[in-house]
């Protein structure tokens, strides 16, 4: 008897079968705007020349293949944190502990897991709309998700006060997942000012903060973006904070991510780390070596570290090219969408303002990849796709 006869196939996922069905077609036009993947001008991902000289350095010295400590090397921890906290790494070294983890998706189920262990509550608070996985990774670590407001769809605009005022009815032990920057999928972001009433909020009501942070860089720069980190480090409450290498360091396949606890005393996040330690002990024991090598090679050297940021400045650059190009072309047609948000956003998404019959359209008659909702990936504009793109989505929407 067949263990799956019975069984119904699962849903395919709704962005990756994007991409499977844009492989396929032949239309030499094609353009991917589905995918969260960054692009280069050519169309292409590119490898850093600085993941490359690392790559080099890495293969030379010949290190030995035996498996990583549970949480991974101590030297890619320091690395993490010093991206996460700046200069305020060294304060918080004390009290904030790091394990590495298989992508930013392997840091958001770690810590899914490892709070499903201890907290009396057992809901996390996502925005509306949030990444799609989000809802799976917690529901499959046993959460119930709510909602809180973000995006006020109509306006194209982030709704602070709705946020804050969900917020501030979360119960104490509850999780509030929290996108750093280039939120996904809407590019809104928020303030400085807004962080910071949003920490005041988690202090007050006792809510566990866990941050995503998926895009430092993408947005204004390391610095800035991490400015979200910034206050609710110093407002104090205890936080995740879930990174990836994939997008800055373009180390996709490499499956380097983080996830880092942030405790009141030494003595806490010693605890947390034993936590951490167990919970990823069965989950897939210790994490893949090499995307970790390069991004502690790199930050360990002061040349390669510049280098780095200087082509992920260009990688920012050109997003933020692409979305006043984008912009600029759908205004010169005089297309009916709202289009100024589209240069106020960060990060590598937007939602278009599609309708699911346009996007149907572009797929269809003009082999423009867009999930269903709208949301486009603005780096999958180039110099030779954008007139098309802009044309196409006029004649979708007329
Ligand atoms: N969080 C958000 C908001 C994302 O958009 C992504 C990837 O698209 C991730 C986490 C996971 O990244 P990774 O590829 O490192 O697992």
């Amino acid at each position: 008897m067949s263990l799956w006869k019975n069984i119904d196939p699962a849903p395919p996922d709704a962005i990756l079968g994007l991409t499977e069905a844009f492989k396929k077609d032949r239309n030499p036009n094609k353009v991917n705007l589905g995918v969260g993947i960054y692009k280069a001008d050519n169309g292409r991902t590119p490898v850093l020349e600085s993941v490359r000289e690392a790559e080099r350095r890495i293969l030379d010295a010949g290190e030995e293949k035996t498996y990583l400590p549970i949480t991974g090397s101590e030297a890619y921890g320091e690395a993490v944190r010093g991206l996460l906290f700046g200069e305020n790494a060294g304060a918080m070294s004390e009290r904030a502990v790091t394990a590495h983890a298989p992508g930013g998706t392997g840091a958001l189920r770690l810590g899914a897991d490892l709070l499903q262990r201890f907290r009396s509550a057992s809901t996390v608070w996502v925005s509306d709309p949030t990444w799609a996985n989000h809802h799976g990774i917690f529901a499959a670590a046993g959460f119930e998700i709510q909602s809180y407001p973000y995006y006020d769809r109509e306006n194209s605009r982030l709704d602070f006060d709705a946020m804050l005022a969900a917020l501030k009815d979360v119960p104490a032990n509850d999780i509030v997942l929290l996108h750093v920057c280039c939120h996904n999928p809407t590019g809104e972001d928020l303030s400085p000012e807004q962080w910071e009433a949003l920490a005041a909020a988690a202090c007050e009501k006792g809510w566990i903060p866990f941050l995503d942070f998926a895009y430092q860089g993408f947005a204004e720069g390391l610095e800035a973006d991490r400015r979200g980190v910034r206050a609710m480090a110093e407002a104090g409450p205890d936080c995740l904070i879930a990174g990836s290498f994939s997008k800055n360091f373009g180390l996709y396949c490499e499956r380097a991510g983080s996830l880092t606890l942030t405790a009141h005393t030494a003595d806490d996040a010693a605890t947390a780390e034993s936590h951490l330690k167990k919970t990823a002990r069965v989950l897939y024991s210790n994490p893949p070596a090499h995307g970790a090598r390069i991004v502690t090679t790199i930050l360990d050297d002061p040349t390669l570290a510049a280098q780095w940021k200087e082509e992920l400045a260009g990688m920012r650059r050109r997003i933020h090219a692409m979305r006043r190009q984008l912009a600029d072309g759908l205004r010169s047609r005089d297309v009916p969408l709202e289009c100024d948000h589209f240069e106020r956003q960060q990060g590598m998404f937007s939602f278009s303002g599609l309708n699911g019959e346009q996007v149907d359209f572009l797929r269809d008659e003009k082999s423009i990849y867009i999930v269903r909702s709208g949301r486009i990936n603005v780096s999958g504009l180039t110099a030779d796709n954008i007139d098309y793109v802009c044309e196409s989505i006029a004649e979708a929407v007329k």
